[in-house]
């Protein structure tokens, strides 16, 4: 497990099972570049590796994860050439360029196409959440093919209120809590209880937090019972129901659409920052949140 930093990765069951944590648990496994970059990198490993029939993503500590990092000192230091931990995607898929090309491109490849390509993995896979689940940490669970939260979870997408942005990068709004839940929640940042999510299906099971891992492994376990061309032809029977249905082309016309609002504020601030801050009705959420 030495050679992540900020995840861990278990192969249980003689390796039918692999497990991977966030593990940033001091800043509620916030997702910063060297997370998302190692996270993708064990998503891969388990899909390369045919013993595992289904992945699990847990995440350390009383919170899952509490979306993207806006702002630790290791996230600063990732962004920065200067230091020792200077985070060597942070010279490529364009983050050389300048404005929105260079916004557009990073977002597409950390907080975007990656959710996507783990949505199509090859292998069952499990969000384990628990606490508020807020924000980048949608975009972990969604494009995993089941959930299990513990029933002191919830879930929303605040960014609208506290960011003046229209959701995170990956739009599975409608599509999770239908669309004029979606609606309420973004122009409102209220979350969802767990048993709510879990009433109008957006996640399978709520169990109690201290059952959560072990109940996880449960369904895991059973999952893993079924012949792997079986689960996965199941898996891809949903997904390709889903695209039919526009899934995949909506997600690309949202991102756009993220895009837009991001360059919206970043003219409004001169390029400072690419969100929303008080003066132009954003609620304060640092520290609070
Ligand atoms: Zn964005």
């Amino acid at each position: 497990m030495s050679e992540y930093r900020y995840i861990t990765y278990e192969e249980l069951d003689e390796g039918r099972i692999a497990r991977i944590t966030l593990d940033r648990p001091r800043y509620r496994n916030a997702q910063h570049r060297g997370l998302l970059v190692e996270l993708d990198e064990a998503f891969v490993r388990a899909e390369q590796d045919d013993t595992v029939r289904v992945v699990v993503l847990a995440g350390n500590g009383p919170v899952f994860s509490s979306g993207h990092d806006m702002g630790t000192a290791e996230r600063n230091a990732e962004r920065d050439p200067d230091s020792p931990d200077f985070h060597p995607t942070y010279a490529i898929n364009g983050a050389t360029r300048k404005s929105a090309e260079k916004k557009m491109l990073g977002e597409y490849h950390y907080f975007y196409g990656n959710a996507l390509r783990w949505r199509k993995l090859r292998k069952i896979t499990i969000a384990q959440v628990q606490g508020p689940v807020f924000a980048a940490a949608l975009t972990l669970i969604w494009p995993c093919d089941l959930i299990v939260a513990a029933d002191n979870a919830s879930f929303t997408d605040p960014v609208g209120v506290q960011m003046g942005m229209c959701g995170v990068e990956y739009f599975g709004h409608p599509w999770e809590f239908g669309p004029r839940r979606a609606k309420e929640m973004l122009l409102t940042g209220k979350p969802m209880s767990a048993q709510e999510a879990e009433r109008i299906g957006m996640v399978n099971r709520v169990v109690p937090l201290d059952e959560l891992a072990e109940r996880t492994l449960e369904l895991a376990r059973e999952v893993a019972r079924r012949p792997t061309m079986t689960a996965l032809m199941i898996k891809d029977s949903v997904n390709q129901m889903l695209d039919q249905q526009g899934f995949t082309n909506a997600l690309e016309a949202a991102f756009t659409l993220h895009q837009l609002n991001h360059a919206h504020w970043a003219e409004i601030y001169g390029g400072r920052v690419a969100h929303a801050e008080a003066d132009e009705g954003a609620v304060e959420w640092k520290g609070g949140r």
